[in-house]
């Protein structure tokens, strides 16, 4: 099975938005087993995207296109696939009723082309948008398929996920399940060089790493005629990886690092606090990302100025004065300063030079020291997070920010 996508939208030729529907749609088809050769992008504009669509279909059986089911004049894909294959447009009922709701609700005046975005192809399968107002279409039509998606991502993607993929395993026939291995402290080469043999020799299922910010995801893939099946071809090899990895697994199917610390500090009942300098602020914001998040972080304290790491935290002026400011000392009386002061079970504390500027021959930009501080469990580290590149200030502070995190929830596990 051969697929295609369309992007359709103007903006997306002049730069204005950034293709990430195409990124997630070739994932997610990758994931599915479906093959994919070509891709393209289209502005609103139906003769052009008539001339897309047939170089697709010529092709693929399957073309997907994002974009342009909107209630404006520019957006013309579902009348343009209607016209591609001759077909009329007609009005989906539970669609219609849903605009027609949100018009009273909120008291808005109704203009005409609202009831647009409810008009579908006759004859096609529609995907009722959950997640805003117009529905998803396929069209089958002399054994090639068009499905039409809405533009936004954040319609596109989870419309994609519970509607428009168990529509798409129906029709490769067996479903495909897959679980993803998150890895912490060991880079994609190594990663890929444990896995190598278990990647080249094992097709069901597949073993694929991905490259994240400072992470690496190895996902296994297994297609079968049942879940139950699918999960008993993906399990052993899970097991397989995480002892061929080791301790650098820190989770399977857990989203993110930040999940996994507050999911194991909710089964502990713990609590965590935050004392930050040169991530100003991003391991906080990372924690209360996460729905949820009150019943496990207290707070925390964002302390740039070498006076107030003494007045909140209570970090000895001696020590800023003999170690300075990025110092394991300092780290560690950061952690156990943000405990005392919120009373949280686990403190961390994160001081470093962040860069482009501030680095000296003994304390070189990149160089961050971490502390987590808790009754059962206490560390410190030193990280050299430059890889001598420019413009790495954001990285540096992202990775730290990674690591805090990770020690966090090391902290967590151990209580
Ligand atoms: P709407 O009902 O909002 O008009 P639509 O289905 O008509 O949705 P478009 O009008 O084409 O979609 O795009 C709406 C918005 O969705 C864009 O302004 C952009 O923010 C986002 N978007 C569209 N296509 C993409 C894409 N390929 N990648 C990322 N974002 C996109
Ligand atoms: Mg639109």
């Amino acid at each position: 099975m051969v697929a295609e996508i369309i992007c359709v939208g103007t903006e997306l030729l002049l730069g204005d938005i950034v293709n990430t529907n195409a990124a997630f749609l070739s994932k997610e088809l990758a994931a599915l087993g479906i093959s994919m050769y070509h891709q393209s992008v289209v502005g609103d504009n139906a003769e052009r995207l008539k001339e897309s669509l047939a170089l697709a279909l010529s092709r693929a059986d399957i073309v997907l296109t994002t974009g342009g089911l909107g209630p404006t004049y520019d957006d013309l894909t579902k009348k343009t696939v209607a016209d591609y294959f001759g077909l009329d447009m007609e009005l989906h009922e539970p669609s219609v009723k849903k605009i027609e709701a949100l018009f009273q609700r909120r008291n808005w005046p109704m203009t005409p082309n609202n009831m647009l975005q409810a008009l579908v192809p006759s004859g096609s399968i529609v995907f009722f948008n959950d997640y805003g107002l117009a529905p998803g279409v396929a069209v089958e039509n002399g054994g090639k398929t068009v499905i039409m998606m809405p533009g936004p991502p954040s319609e596109m993607r989870p419309m994609f996920i519970e509607r428009i993929s168990p529509y798409l395993q129906q029709k490769t026939g067996g479903i495909i399940r897959s679980k993803t291995l998150f890895i912490f402290g060991m880079g994609e080469s190594s990663v890929e060089d444990t896995l190598r043999e278990l990647m080249t020799t094992s097709a069901n299922p597949t073993v694929a790493p991905y490259a994240k910010q400072g992470e690496v995801q190895v996902r296994v893939s297994a297609k079968a005629d049942s879940e139950a099946e699918a999960l008993a071809l993906i399990d052993p090899v899970v097991e397989q990886i995480k002892q061929k990895l080791g301790s650098v697994v820190y989770g399977v199917d857990i989203g993110s690092m930040q999940n996994a610390l507050v999911t194991a500090l909710k089964q502990k009942g713990l609590v965590c606090a935050t004392a930050e300098s040169c991530t100003g602020g991003l391991v906080s914001a990372a924690i209360t990302d996460i729905p949820g998040a009150s019943a496990v972080f207290a707070g925390g304290v964002c302390t740039y100025a070498n006076a107030l790491k003494t007045k909140l935290l209570g970090v000895g002026e001696d020590t800023l004065n003999r170690d300075g400011a990025v110092s394991a000392e300092t780290a560690r009386q950061m952690a156990q300063g943000v405990r005392a002061l919120t009373g949280a079970d686990i403190g961390v504390g994160v001081t470093g030079i962040a860069g482009p500027d501030g680095g000296s021959d003994e304390k070189p930009v990149g160089l961050v020291y971490i502390a987590v501080s808790s009754p059962a469990h206490s560390d410190v580290k030193k990280l050299m997070l430059s890889r001598g590149h420019k413009n790495e200030r954001n990285s540096i502070r992202s990775i730290a920010a990674l690591h805090a995190l990770s020690m966090m929830l090391e902290a967590a596990r151990k209580a």
